[in-house]
């Protein structure tokens, strides 16, 4: 949880469209082809009566060389081009506004095709420079910690989308040939649009496309139970993080209100029977706010649930926001608990801060402004730095 908090106010977007609803979507004609996965789109391609092969052609243009205009398409003819202009479009998220933090850190703002907003972050040198993606417009799960959760599930993202926001930094940071990492730990539960984040990962994994291995890959989850024993069978299987934050139930509930439904003990039991290869481990990723969850008594708790669990920690000191009701506690606190942890023989990690100068909890620049502005100054502003 690299930058868990994300939270962008759409200002005047109705939440009552339902999950999947896509609202003034350009062209729905259109097959969005960036949404498809290699076979799909060769038995489009050989639906149309084309041959096969043009369906790789066209997923590499689009997925390894980013290339999004049918009419660049060279080694495709031009009476193919001009009918898979007619048949398809290639969706890609539209860059708004990007910031860059003294440390390296650079925040994307996106804007999807129905108009609404989501971030994605890169993150250099973690040690591996790490693509941190959104996965739902909000979240549903409501974590008393995090600015998403307070504005309630808008829609899902579609695996083009998911999938698409890498398109956009690789093109905007000069990736393509770049190894990278990604991490599903910005807006949304990854595990709470299971379908499209599964297909996403698959589109990523081609090896006619990026080719991102699925272990490059680590979806982080604060255990939508139904769901993690589904990943546990994937073919494709990224790494597992687990947003744990809490050492009891009562305590969980509270920070993390899924808790109530698929408790701390079930999904620990979950975490046992998953399969972790060898030499691998589950991430609990476990943010850590002041007199809550800072405690010796939390730190050894911990160590005792973690018990049997091919487990790493991964402390994260809260990154303080406006309109989160919790403080960071100092780094004697945070290093009092990780050496707690350690000295009882589990690996455990601190967060470094990263772009605290851009706000570090994507979203919060964002839900900072827009609280104080009219609609026309949200436009302006956002019109202004794009
Ligand atoms: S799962 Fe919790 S921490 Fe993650 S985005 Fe949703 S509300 Fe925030």
């Amino acid at each position: 949880m690299l930058s868990r908090g994300c939270a962008i106010v759409q200002p005047g977007r109705s939440r009552k469209a339902g999950l999947d609803e896509r609202a003034k979507i350009k062209d729905p004609m259109r097959h969005d082809l960036a949404e498809m996965e290699l076979p799909e789109l060769e038995q489009a391609l050989e639906a149309m009566g084309h041959a096969r092969f043009h369906g790789r052609q066209l997923f590499q243009w689009v997925h390894k060389r980013g290339v999004v205009d049918f009419a660049d398409m060279t080694d495709l003819g031009r009476d193919l081009r001009s009918g898979l202009a007619a048949s398809f479009r290639i969706v890609t998220p539209e860059l708004v506004r990007k910031e860059t933090s003294s440390d390296g850190t650079v925040k994307f703002l996106l804007r999807l095709e129905d108009g609404q907003l989501i971030e994605s972050v890169f993150i250099p040198d973690t040690p591996a420079n790490t693509f941190c993606l959104s996965t739902q417009v909000g979240c549903a799960m409501k974590c008393g910690f995090c600015l998403t959760g307070k504005m309630g599930i808008i829609r899902n993202l579609t695996a083009g989308e998911i999938a698409g926001q890498v398109r956009v930094l690789v093109r905007e940071l000069h990736m393509l040939q770049a190894r990278f990492n990604i991490v599903l730990m910005g807006m949304g539960e990854p595990l709470h649009n299971y379908d499209a984040v599964m297909k996403a990962l698959r589109i990523l994994a081609d090896e006619h496309g990026l080719a991102v291995n699925p272990r490059r890959v680590t979806l982080s989850t604060v255990g939508v139970l139904p769901n993690l024993e589904r990943l546990a069978t994937e073919p494709l299987m990224p790494n597992l993080a687990i947003s744990l934050h809490a050492t009891t139930e009562e305590q969980r509930d509270l920070l993390v209100p899924i808790n109530r439904k698929y408790g701390l003990k079930e999904l620990l039991d979950a975490c046992r029977r998953f399969p972790v290869k060898r030499r691998e481990r589950i991430t609990f990723e476990y943010v850590m706010l002041k007199d809550v969850n800072d405690s010796d008594e939390d730190a050894r708790r911990l160590v005792r649930l973690l018990h049997g669990i091919k487990a790493k920690v991964n402390l994260l000191p809260l990154n303080e926001a406006a309109g989160i009701p919790y403080e960071r506690p100092s780094d004697a606190r945070v290093n009092r608990f990780a050496s707690i942890v350690a000295e009882r023989g589990v690996t455990v990690s601190v967060r470094k801060s990263r772009g605290r100068d851009i706000r570090a909890a994507c979203g919060q620049l964002i839900t900072e402004s827009t609280r104080q502005q009219s609609p026309g100054q949200r436009l302006a502003s956002l019109i202004a730095t794009s």
